[in-house]
């Protein structure tokens, strides 16, 4: 062991890992002041019913431009809020700012059906028990209808941790809080953790919506989205581009989808009339 670990010492002075350091903690920095300074911006992406095109809810998607290196990716920033548990508060100010939008919403705007977000959690954030406090204020002091404040969740997330996982989300559940699996079929091969979670809806990752070599598509989506429906889950199919995918995800018999076809991510005026268009539209 002695020699290994001689053997491994060197490892830290391996200059090629230096430049990227260095830029992982500058950034650090700045996402903490983004943080603060509310630079960090909330953006809703439409999920829509396929029946008729009208928009059931969003996905809450987090934006930050930087004021010198212009807009950076999540796949980018959200690592790097993980790492460093800057995580807790971006995670918080996400879920305090789509919860007061969505209570607008439902206060404002008649829909047929309550409006509702969907707000991605990491894994830091459900491991923190924390969480469960924060969504039992923001629901108490808001008036959301019960099951549209919901929290999204991959399979990978809930897995790393299955007992306590099943515990926490139980109790956000019993909290009013809804629960989705985001990008289903890219974890775990076993389905047998779907009945053991309380999720009430799943959403199909993109890679099943738009493959790569299209042949085994309508069969794999078909079978899923049927798994969904007998498991009694509401089915949404991420990554809808074109109006060829709407129609085959309607034909499939899934009834919500959610992609560049139906809208980007946008910010909250952009939605709030995006909304208004689908169910306030006055007659010419
Ligand atoms: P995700 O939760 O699976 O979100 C869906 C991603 O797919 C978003 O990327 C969205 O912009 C993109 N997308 C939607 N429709 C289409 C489409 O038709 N085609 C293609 N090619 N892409 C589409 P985005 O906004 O870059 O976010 C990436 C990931 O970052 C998210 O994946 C989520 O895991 C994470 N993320 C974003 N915001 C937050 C946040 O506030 N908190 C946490 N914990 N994670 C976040
Ligand atoms: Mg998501
Ligand atoms: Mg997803
Ligand atoms: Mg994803």
């Amino acid at each position: 062991h002695a020699k290994r670990l001689g053997g491994d010492r060197q490892e830290v002075f391996r200059p090629i890992l230096r430049p990227l350091g260095r830029n992982v903690i500058d950034l650090e920095g700045d996402l903490r002041k983004a943080i603060k300074d509310g630079e960090l911006d909330v953006y809703y992406q439409p999920i829509v019913r396929l029946a008729d095109q009208s928009v059931a809810g969003f996905e809450v998607l987090s934006r930050w431009k930087h004021p010198k290196r212009g807009q950076i990716a999540p796949s980018e920033f959200i690592p790097i809020a993980e790492q460093s548990g800057l995580i807790n508060e971006l995670g918080l100010y996400v879920l305090t700012r789509s919860a007061r939008q969505l209570a607008e919403w439902q206060d404002k705007i008649r829909t047929p059906a309550p409006l509702f977000v969907s707000v991605n959690i990491s894994s830091r954030q459900l491991l923190r028990h924390d969480l469960i406090n924060e969504v039992k204020a923001i629901l108490s002091r808001s008036r959301i209808a019960p099951g549209t404040l919901k929290l999204e969740l991959t399979e990978s997330i809930v897995m790393a941790n299955p007992e306590y996982s099943a515990k926490v989300l139980e109790r956000l559940r019993a909290l009013g809080a809804g629960l989705s699996l985001d990008d289903f079929g890219t974890g775990y091969s076993s389905l047998s953790y779907l009945q053991r979670f309380p999720f009430d809806t799943i959403k199909i990752d993109q890679s099943f919506v738009r493959p790569n070599g299209r042949s085994a598509r309508p069969v794999i989506l078909r079978s899923i989205v049927a798994l969904g429906h007998d498991l009694g889950m509401a089915v949404v199919a991420e990554g809808a581009e074109g109006e060829s995918d709407a129609l085959e995800l309607l034909q499939l018999g899934c009834e919500y989808a959610q992609g560049y076809f139906f809208g980007e991510a946008m910010s909250a005026d952009e939605a709030t009339a995006y909304i208004r268009k689908t169910y306030e539209a006055q007659p010419a």
